[in-house]
Formats: C-alpha cells, structure tokens, sequence
C-alpha cells in the first residue's frame, strides 16, 4: 500500500509532500527533505513516530 504526508500535518509551514510505496521508503524521502529544506539533522523517536501517524494511504 502506497503512503503518502504532507509537510503540514507535521505542523510545519510547508507545502512539501511525498509519496512512496511503503512506510520505510517514505520515512527516508521526508528524513532527506527534513535534513536540506529545514535543517533538521537528526529525528528524534517521537518524530519519527509523529511521522508515521500522520502517514496516509493513497491508491
Ligand atoms: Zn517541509
């Protein structure tokens, strides 16, 4: 099942979103953006959790 998230339901200013076919290829795509657009290094547990909660199916 293909997942997709937006930037927003992370609550930031940001009109990035990202799809993938599975959860871990997800996390890596948002973890790259995360990293280059707000400087965000390291991802804590607890965004990382935060992340896949807001993970929506699509297709
Ligand atoms: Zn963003």
């Amino acid at each position: 099942m293909a997942k997709m998230i937006r930037c927003r339901d992370l609550g930031l200013d940001c009109d990035y979103e990202a799809r993938a076919d599975d959860p871990e290829a997800l996390l890596e795509l948002v973890r790259h953006h995360a990293r280059r657009v707000h400087s965000l290094e390291e991802m804590s547990e607890a965004m990382v959790e935060k992340i896949r909660a807001a993970m929506r199916n699509v297709g």
